[in-house]
C-alpha cells in the first residue's frame, strides 16, 4: 500500500473529527493534543497535527498529502493550489459580524455618518473583502484572539469572527449583525499527490464519503 499523510488542525477540528477518523479506520495511536506526527490504527496514514492556518501550505508544499481545514481558513489564507473535494460537515460554524448589544450600529451601519468604521477580526482578507463589496471604507484592526474584546475597551466598533452557539458573544453582551459565510471542515488533497498515489487517496476518500454519510 502507498504511505500517505493527513495533516489534522489543531483546536476545533482535532477535537470533532476523533469520530470520524476512527470511523474510518485511522484513529490517532499516541496523545494527539501533544505529538505533533503520530501513527494511526492503519499502517499505511500517519497525522501531523498542526496549527489549522498551517494546514493549506503543508498540503500545497506535498509535506501532507491530504488535510482537514476550516473553510474560514482556506478562504482568508487561501486554497487554490488544493482540490477540496469533501465537506467533512464537522466544526461547523460561520464567520459573523457582530457588535455591542447597545450599539448604535445595530440600526444600521450608516449610523456611523462619516466616520470610519474600525473592524477587529483575526480574518482581515474576509473583512476587507466583505466591506468593498457593500463599498464601505472601514480600518481593518488585526488580532490574534479574544476578539470579543475589542468593542467592549473601544478597540473597534465591529468584530468580523467565528460563531457556533452565539454563546460566547452572548457572555460578552455582543449580538451578530450578520453572517459573512458559513464554514465547516473540508478534506484537502495536494495536486499531485492525487495523481501519484491516486488508488490510495481514492480508497481513503471513499471510506470518508461512507463515513459522513452514517454519522
Ligand atoms: P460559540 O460560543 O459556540 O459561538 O463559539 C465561539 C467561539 O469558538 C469563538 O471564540 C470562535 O472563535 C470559536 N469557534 C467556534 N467555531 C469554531 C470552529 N469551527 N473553529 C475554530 N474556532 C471556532
Amino acid at each position: 500500500m502507498t504511505a500517505l499523510t493527513l495533516a489534522l488542525s489543531k483546536g476545533r477540528i482535532l477535537e470533532d473529527s476523533s469520530a470520524l477518523l476512527a470511523a474510518v479506520g485511522i484513529a490517532p495511536v499516541g496523545d494527539a493534543s501533544r505529538l505533533l506526527r503520530l501513527p494511526t490504527e492503519d499502517p499505511d496514514v500517519e497525522l501531523l497535527v498542526i496549527r489549522p492556518t498551517d494546514v493549506p501550505t503543508y498540503v500545497e508544499y506535498g509535506a501532507a498529502d491530504l488535510g482537514i481545514v476550516g473553510k474560514d481558513i482556506l478562504l482568508e489564507h487561501g486554497g487554490e493550489a488544493l482540490y477540496e473535494p469533501l465537506d467533512m460537515g464537522i466544526a461547523r460554524c460561520r464567520l459573523a459580524l457582530a457588535t455591542r448589544r447597545d450599539s448604535p450600529l445595530l440600526r444600521g451601519l450608516d449610523a456611523a455618518g462619516s466616520r470610519r468604521l474600525r473592524v477587529a477580526t483575526k480574518y482581515p482578507e474576509m473583512a476587507k473583502r466583505h466591506f468593498s463589496a457593500r463599498g464601505q471604507q472601514v480600518e481593518i484592526i488585526k488580532l490574534y484572539g479574544s476578539m470579543e474584546l475589542a468593542p467592549l475597551v473601544g478597540l473597534a466598533d465591529l468584530i468580523v469572527d467565528l460563531v457556533a452557539t452565539g454563546n460566547t458573544l452572548r457572555a460578552n453582551g455582543l449580538v451578530e449583525i450578520e453572517t459573512i459565510v458559513e464554514s465547516s471542515a473540508r478534506l484537502v488533497v495536494n495536486k499531485a499527490a492525487m495523481k501519484m498515489k491516486h488508488a490510495a487517496i481514492s480508497a481513503l476518500l471513499e471510506r470518508f464519503t461512507r463515513a459522513i454519510a452514517d454519522a
